[in-house]
C-alpha cells in the first residue's frame, strides 16, 4: 500500500485499505510527508495548501494528525507505566504493600468536572462539514485503541456534545460553539498542539476572521499549523501571514 511508503502508523495505513483507498492522491501525496514531523528533528512544518473538495484534502491534514497523536499517545503510556512501576518498586522497598490502582472517575459524574483539554484541533466553516470531517476521523481511528473524537458544532444540543468532549484528543469544531465552551469553561484550548484550519476561505466568508483570530491567541503553545483553502486570495494569504510561522512550506 503506497500509504506506507509515505512513514504512516501501521493502524492508519490498514483503515485507508479498509475504506478502499489504494494510492494517496495528489495533494496527500505532498502534504503528508510535510505535515508528518520531520526526521532528525521534533520540529513541525506549518503548511498553507490550495485544494478543491474532492480533492481528498480531509485525509491530507487527518492523516498526519492521527499519526502524531498515536505517537504522542504511545509516549504518554510508556510514561504513566514507567512512572506506575517506579511507585510499586518503592513501596516495596519500604516494605509497604504495592498501592491500588486508582478507580477510573465516571466522567458524566458533575463532581468529577474536569475542562476537555484537547490536543488537537480541526476547525470548519459549517456544521455539516465538520460532522464529515469527524465521520473521515472515526473511521481512520477504527484500528487505533483509545484515541477519543469529538464534534462541537451549532444547533446541537450542548450537554451531549460535552459529555462527548471529556477526554477528546482531537476536536472537530465550528469556530463559534467552540468559543462559547471555551468561555464557559468546558474546553480548554492551551493544549491544542495541532491546529486546522479547513476551508479557510468559506470561514472567512462566513464572518469568522474574528474567531479565527480569538482561537488563535487561544492556542499559542502549538506546534503545527496547516490551512486549507480553495483560493489563494489576497485576505487568505493576509490570514495566513497571521497564523502560521515564517517559513511554513506551501503546497498546492
Ligand atoms: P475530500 O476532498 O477530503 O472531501 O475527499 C473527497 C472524497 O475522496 C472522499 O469521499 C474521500 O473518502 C475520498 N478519498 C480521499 N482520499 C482518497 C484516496 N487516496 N483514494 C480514494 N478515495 C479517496
Amino acid at each position: 500500500n503506497a500509504f506506507a511508503a509515505l512513514g504512516l502508523a501501521p493502524e492508519l495505513v490498514q483503515a485507508v485499505a479498509d475504506m478502499g483507498y489504494t494510492a494517496p492522491t495528489p495533494v496527500q501525496q505532498q502534504a503528508i510527508p510535510l505535515a508528518l514531523p520531520q526526521a532528525g528533528s521534533d520540529a513541525f512544518i506549518d503548511l498553507m495548501v490550495c485544494s478543491q473538495t474532492g480533492s481528498g484534502k480531509t485525509a491530507a491534514f487527518l492523516l498526519p494528525m492521527l499519526h502524531t497523536l498515536i505517537g504522542m499517545q504511545a509516549e504518554a503510556a510508556e510514561r504513566e507505566k514507567a512512572e506506575w512501576q517506579a511507585r510499586v518498586a518503592q513501596a516495596l522497598a519500604r516494605g509497604e504493600p504495592a498501592p491500588k490502582k486508582p478507580r477510573r472517575k465516571n466522567p458524566t459524574d458533575r463532581r468529577n468536572f474536569k475542562p476537555a483539554v484537547p490536543g488537537a484541533l480541526v476547525l470548519c466553516p459549517t456544521r455539516e462539514l465538520a460532522q464529515q470531517v469527524a465521520g473521515d476521523a472515526i473511521e481512520l481511528v477504527r484500528h487505533v485503541r483509545g484515541l477519543r473524537i469529538a464534534t462541537i458544532v451549532g444547533g446541537m444540543p450542548y450537554q451531549m456534545q460535552i459529555a462527548r468532549l471529556q477526554n477528546a484528543n482531537l476536536v472537530v469544531a465550528t469556530p463559534g460553539r467552540l468559543l462559547d465552551l471555551s468561555a464557559s469553561g468546558q474546553v480548554r484550548l492551551d493544549g491544542v498542539r495541532f491546529l486546522v484550519l479547513d476551508e479557510a476561505d468559506r470561514m472567512l466568508d462566513l464572518g469568522f476572521a474574528d474567531a479565527l483570530a480569538e482561537i488563535h491567541l487561544q492556542t499559542q503553545q502549538r506546534q503545527q499549523t496547516m490551512m486549507f483553502s480553495a483560493t489563494f486570495a489576497p485576505r487568505i494569504q493576509q490570514l495566513a501571514m497571521r497564523v502560521m510561522r515564517e517559513g511554513g512550506a506551501h503546497a498546492k
